[in-house]
């Protein structure tokens, strides 16, 4: 994919996340992934 069609696509909101750490807390209902951009870096917490 070119660079610059990437990074409208993050512009625009539609990052292409990846998986890069998952914690579950403790007393905590699920756990927090956090996904982050192979193009422009931005981490996003999601709640499992
Ligand atoms: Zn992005």
């Amino acid at each position: 994919m070119p660079d610059i069609l990437g990074r409208v696509l993050c512009y625009l909101g539609l990052h292409d996340f990846v998986l890069t750490d998952a914690t579950f807390g403790f007393g905590a209902p699920g756990g927090i992934s956090k996904l982050r951009c192979r193009r422009c870096g931005k981490i996003k917490s999601k709640l499992m």
